[in-house]
């Protein structure tokens, strides 16, 4: 399990806490309880945007809603 993640709000690292097994981002107070495989996914979209990927940050959005329902 990884410390740190990419916040997908704001694009900072939010930080693992494991006493609520989630990760928070003290920037804008987002925070992530969901299960890993669902993360992972989202995290590798997020990447991709912030890689300069063509994608607007409306697109990324609901890419983002899609891996949330899966
Ligand atoms: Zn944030």
């Amino acid at each position: 399990m990884k410390d740190t993640i990419l916040c997908p709000q704001c694009g900072k690292l939010a930080n693992y806490n494991s006493y609520f097994g989630a990760y928070f981002c003290s920037e804008c107070k987002w925070e992530d309880r969901s299960p890993a495989r669902r993360r992972s996914a989202r995290q590798a979209l997020l990447g991709k945007f912030l890689a300069g990927d063509k994608m607007k940050r409306s697109d990324l959005k609901a890419l983002l809603r899609t891996c949330e329902a899966g």
